[in-house]
């Protein structure tokens, strides 16, 4: 195994825990390690500090496997997926939904590897050197622990090319399983396309969220901005909205939206789907002098790294503004950004400034954010990306 020495001072925010050496930390290593092999990090002075995978092609160099030396072989990720698993049971996270996240990388200790569940179908996603060198042995560990027997890799992140590696997709165990899939959440049915969807084929992280305005959709009107697949639409029209009007770019997500209003036998008559693009679709409203009670905003990520953070918060402000000149008085917007670049308290001050700049008085009476199964370490706060705010609209005074 390789030892890679940093440069003096460079272990400190390897002793608060975080998993990431980039580029400009390493000293010397004693031998070029081969992509994704494990290697000992020391400091400059010689000391153990931990084992990780060896990314050649990434600023960021390694990522950590361990703080100990224990090995790191396939009993070592046989104990890393168990610990996800059990984490996710004691959560009683199955109680709501059939999908669910079972490793978020990072966040449980296994850098590069994201594995959802849906259904009795295991969705992978590889992302780093690391989790491509172990990839065949994470699959058959995925199997067995879960005693599942369906595995479909998705590793076709765009993050994948800076780590010099091509997209790969397709089944890597099992067949004969029909596309696309049905899945449940809290109580209700959608469809997912593990081929073509997004992300591993569904917005996991929302569940929650979209519960919560199934409850608050009653008798109102709704505009869903960036709908996909229906998340939020179907559960404001089973929490009994008036009507729902759902915008989106795609299509194909369009279509789905469509077919899990029908899935659910809800009322169709009262659903508007719009194919369009959000910012020219929200003036066009202003224009029309539109108005909703309901408005959501569940746009994609503008803003990956902060390096993107300023032309985001324009972004997000544009869509928040118009979103609180559509808002009826009394009425609620349920806003979120996804962007790992923008945090929580960046996001509050730029709907606040949307908010100002729309001349209207709102008040934040929730936050919310990804689902239990979509953790946080606390070492690792780059993997709190989601959050939401749900601001109400004061009425005028008098
Ligand atoms: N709310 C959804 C997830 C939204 S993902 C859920 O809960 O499942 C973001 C969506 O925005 C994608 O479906 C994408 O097609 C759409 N999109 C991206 N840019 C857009 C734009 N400018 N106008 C309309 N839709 C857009």
């Amino acid at each position: 195994m390789a030892d890679l020495i940093l440069k003096p001072g460079r272990e400190k925010s390897l002793l608060r825990r975080h998993p990431w050496i980039f580029s400009g930390a390493i000293h010397h290593l004693d031998e070029e390690p081969a992509s994704g092999s494990t290697v000992n990090l020391l400091s400059a002075d010689g000391h153990f500090l931990a084992r990780a995978s060896y990314s050649p092609a990434s600023q960021i160099r390694a990522r950590v496997w361990t703080f100990t030396d224990e090995p790191v072989d396939r009993e070592f990720f046989r104990k890393r997926i168990r610990a996800a698993i059990e984490m996710r049971r004691r959560l009683n996270v199955e109680s709501d939904a059939d999908s669910y996240r079972l490793i978020y990388a990072e966040s449980d200790s296994l850098p590069g590897l994201i594995v959802d569940r849906y259904g009795e179908v295991l969705v992978l996603q590889s992302l780093t050197a690391g989790a491509e060198y172990w990839k065949d042995t994470l699959a058959s560990l995925l199997l067995e622990e879960t005693g599942l027997a369906i595995l479909y890799e998705r590793s076709d992140a765009d993050v994948r090319e800076l780590e010099g590696l091509q997209p790969k997709v397709g089944l890597l165990s099992g067949e004969n399983y029909q596309l696309p899939i049905t899945i449940t959440e809290h109580n209700l049915r959608f469809l997912v396309n593990l081929q073509t969807g997004h992300k591993t084929g569904f917005y996991l992280d929302q569940r929650n969220n979209r519960l919560r305005v199934r409850e608050l959709a009653k008798d109102r009107d709704v505009l869903d901005c960036f709908c996909y697949t229906g998340g939020f639409t179907v559960n404001a029209l089973a929490g009994g909205a008036k009507s729902v009007l759902s915008v989106d770019s795609s299509a194909e997500a369009l279509e789905l939206c469509k077919e899990n209003i029908a899935l659910n036998d809800l009322p169709v008559s009262r659903h508007t789907a719009l194919e369009g693009d959000v910012f020219q679709l929200l003036r066009k409203f202003r224009d029309e002098n539109r108005s909703f009670d309901l408005i959501i905003l569940d746009p994609p990520k503008f803003a990956p790294t902060a390096a993107h953070a300023e032309k985001a918060a324009r972004a997000y402000k544009d869509i928040n503004l118009l979103a609180f000149k559509l808002l009826r008085p009394g009425g609620i917007l349920v806003t979120f950004s996804c962007s790992g670049g923008v945090d929580a308290g960046l996001f509050q001050k730029i709907v606040a400034g949307a908010a100002l700049d729309a001349g209207v008085e709102a008040q934040v009476v929730e936050w919310l954010s990804q689902a239990a199964d979509h953790p946080v370490s606390l070492h690792f706060p780059e993997s709190a990306y989601l959050k939401g705010l749900v601001c109400i609209k004061q009425r005028p005074e008098g």
